[in-house]
């Protein structure tokens, strides 16, 4: 079992597949960047698959395939179906923005349907383009969430990251949202992530505020966490009509429990999602390491694991890895 110095069990891997993104998000990527990582430094499926083969012997459970916009990258769906079938393994998820899922959800459900987790910052379709710096976009992501509905893919999970003075004003219309369609809207706290580093305190929407919202229109009721290194504080409506999560890492950080490990596209281990330092295991894969190297090499990491972000801290300091690069 991969476990760090705090006794923490590690059992969830995020893999970033690419960095490319089609959308250019105000709260992650840059306008217009040019930066994009070689195609000779991001791992090929097969080196992805002989880590996550490496660590599902080491205890992880879960895998959830992110970006940059993983859809993007040829072989995906092909890449999801062979994750499937790693022994070990108990759950495949996938993070998307959503725009390629019409084409793309039937392919998703016959490789072994992913839970699927869909990017939605608005539900107003000119600030949705204003959000994702790509015109006509939340018609395509609507349609795509449809076409994970009726392929059957389930749950299919909304995400928002709530951005004060940008879509906190339809917090309600989301909980509308989850309550007309069969999805799960989450909130995301807005991160110290951006590759504009444009991220201040005061545009934080916080979980309390989040609730003190809905819960007059809409009154809620706190569902009990399934494990302990859930991130998302759940609420089921009390009049039954679904429910809403919030992910709050700044306002009620959950780093004592934290399970994740990720691995990025270009081959770098990082033990948090704020880590100012990287483990390269593309060198170690590239010359001849055996699986046994490669599970040292891991648990060596695992080793160094920080005890949790330090945003509340005044020594915080933002990675120089921005989000599109690390992918959630
Ligand atoms: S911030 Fe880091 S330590 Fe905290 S929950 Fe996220 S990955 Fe884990």
């Amino acid at each position: 079992m991969l476990r760090d110095k705090f006794g923490r069990e590690i059992h969830d891997l995020r893999i970033s597949v690419t960095d490319r993104c089609n959308f250019s998000c105000v709260y992650c990527k840059s306008a217009d960047p040019k930066n994009y990582f070689p195609h000779r430094d991001l791992l090929t499926w097969e080196e992805f698959l002989r880590l996550s083969r490496v660590l599902a012997g080491l205890g992880i459970r879960k895998i959830r395939v992110t970006g940059g916009e993983p859809l993007l990258r040829e072989g995906v769906v092909d890449f999801i179906a062979r994750l499937r079938q790693i022994d070990g393994l108990e759950d495949v998820a996938l993070t998307t923005n959503g725009y390629l899922l019409p084409e793309m959800a039937r392919e998703l459900a016959r490789a072994g349907a992913p839970r699927v987790t869909v990017s939605l910052d608005s539900t107003n379709p000119e600030k949705f383009a204003r959000i994702t710096r790509t015109p006509r976009s939340y018609e395509k992501v609507m349609a795509g969430i449809d076409a994970a509905l009726e392929a059957g893919l389930r749950p299919v999970k909304v995400n928002i990251v709530l951005v004060r003075g940008f879509n906190d004003d339809e917090i309600v219309e989301f909980a509308c949202l989850a309550r007309r369609r069969d999805i799960v809207v989450r909130f995301i706290e807005f991160m110290p992530l951006d590759a504009d580093h444009a991220w201040k305190r005061e545009l934080v929407v916080t979980a309390k505020e989040i609730v003190d919202a809905i819960h007059p229109v809409f009154p809620l009721e706190e569902i009990p966490r399934h494990s302990a290194s859930e991130t998302a504080l759940r609420y089921r409506f009390a009049d039954g009509q679904g429910e809403v999560g919030i992910v709050a890492p700044v306002s009620i950080p959950f780093c004592g429990q934290c399970s994740r490990l990720r691995v990025t596209a270009d081959g770098k281990l990082r033990t948090c999602l704020f880590s100012l330092r990287e483990h390269d295991v593309r060198p170690l894969v590239r010359n001849g390491a055996t699986d046994g190297d490669l599970a040292a090499f891991m648990k060596e990491a695992v080793s160094q694991k920080e005890r949790s972000h330090r945003i509340n801290e005044p020594d915080f300091v933002q990675p120089s890895r921005t989000m599109v690069y690390i992918g959630g």
